[in-house]
């Protein structure tokens, strides 16, 4: 088969070639079982070896502690929106720390179930920088602190997260890491809850990854969906509903591609931050050096894997785009409410996509001037 297109979507976004080989392969017949996996009861053996797989491989790519529950759910990061508030708010308060558009909707929907305090915001600075932890205004009787770790529209990543004990918060820290997940580790001692929608980094939209500290579990408010109670999905395996089993065993096609990925001696999710941070590294430095396009994140929070930029001369975007489709570079038109650009190279993106991309971006440049 010929090359494919390098794809940049924010997601759903591209998936390993080899995942959708195998996926392809196993479609009609998964390992001799005589049925697709679309096709099995999620009860039954075939399933749930696959779902096991799955849980184990995740854990260990993530280093996710013992004392720590995984749950498959539905409704997406903005399904938690609602569902981290209704598990763990009790009805009273949380902060937020506000650092681009995902974690604004995020305190706007908690304010259905609770009191949401803005405890930093850096909508100030057009969110292009993160406030310092140091000044962020905690509220003693939060519940949680909610955080998005990559701020997928703003290109926005926390690269240490706070360690919320030390700025004097008994509170669980809650992630929304739906676009860095699986690209670097995660400190799970400074994490009580992470949330992520599989589309970007895990494989296809419809499963949604809870990670959630055991304690945590049981609080649930009383008009809480049962299908949407951490400690109820916990208790069934995730199970207490028909998970979505296709994504499922797409996200274990996946986990089994990253364990197989090797940067010199790192394997893993530590291969490929290696390999992220070459890439982003690429991407940036280009940028940086042309008069001709420009990202406006602070170089100290600029996230690995969601880069919108602009062109100096916004009336040439089209014909950017048109240029780039031409050349299988796909889906790099920027989001609506940013507009210019946005190069989202995700742990399936190779180095040799932003390369090519570089290239065409130099090239770009050249014919405009
Ligand atoms: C994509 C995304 C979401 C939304 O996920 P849905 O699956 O559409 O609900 C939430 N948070 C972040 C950071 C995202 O990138």
């Amino acid at each position: 088969m010929a090359q494919r297109p390098f794809n940049f979507s924010a997601g759903p976004a591209a998936i390993p070639e080899e995942v959708l080989q195998k996926a392809a392969a196993e479609m009609l017949d998964w390992h001799g079982s005589g049925m697709s996996v679309m096709e099995m009861s999620h009860r039954g053996r075939e399933f749930i070896s696959i779902y096991e797989q799955t849980e184990t491989d995740l854990r260990e790519l993530l280093a996710i502690p013992p004392d720590y529950r995984v749950l498959f759910m539905q409704g997406g990061g903005i399904g938690e929106n609602a569902i981290v508030p209704l598990n763990l708010s009790r009805g009273e308060a949380a902060d937020f720390v506000v650092t681009g558009s995902w974690s604004q909707k995020s305190a706007k929907e908690a304010r259905k179930y609770c009191t949401a305090n803005l405890a930093a915001s850096n909508e100030a600075s057009g969110f292009t920088t993160l406030p310092d932890p140091a000044t962020w205004k905690l509220d003693s009787r939060a519940r949680y602190v909610h955080l998005c770790s990559n701020e997928t529209i703003h290109g926005v990543e926390v690269h240490q997260l706070p360690d919320l004990k030390g700025l004097g918060s008994d509170a669980p820290l809650v992630i929304d890491f739906s676009s860095h997940v699986a690209t670097r580790p995660v400190d799970w001692s400074r994490v009580g809850l992470a949330f992520g929608g599989a589309q970007k980094n895990l494989g296809p939209a419809g499963v949604t990854l809870v990670v959630v500290r055991e304690d945590l579990l049981g609080h649930a408010l009383p008009i809480c969906p049962s299908a949407f109670d951490y400690k109820v999905v916990s208790d069934n395996g995730s199970m207490y509903n028909t998970p979505p089993t296709w994504a499922i065993y797409i996200a274990g096609l996946t986990f089994q591609w990253l364990k197989a990925q090797t940067e010199g001696s790192l394997t893993g999710v530590a291969a490929m931050e290696l390999r992220n941070i070459a890439k982003a590294k690429l991407l940036y430095d280009f940028i940086d050096r042309s008069p001709f396009y420009v990202n406006k994140v602070s170089p100290d929070c600029r996230s690995r894997m969601n880069i919108p930029f602009f062109l100096a001369d916004e009336s040439r975007n089209d014909a950017f785009l048109a240029g780039a489709k031409a050349r299988g570079l796909l889906q790099l038109k920027g989001h609506k409410s940013v507009g210019g650009m946005r190069a989202s190279i995700y742990n399936a993106m190779p180095l040799a996509g932003v390369q090519a991309l570089v290239d065409y971006l130099q090239e770009f440049e050249k014919t405009q001037s």
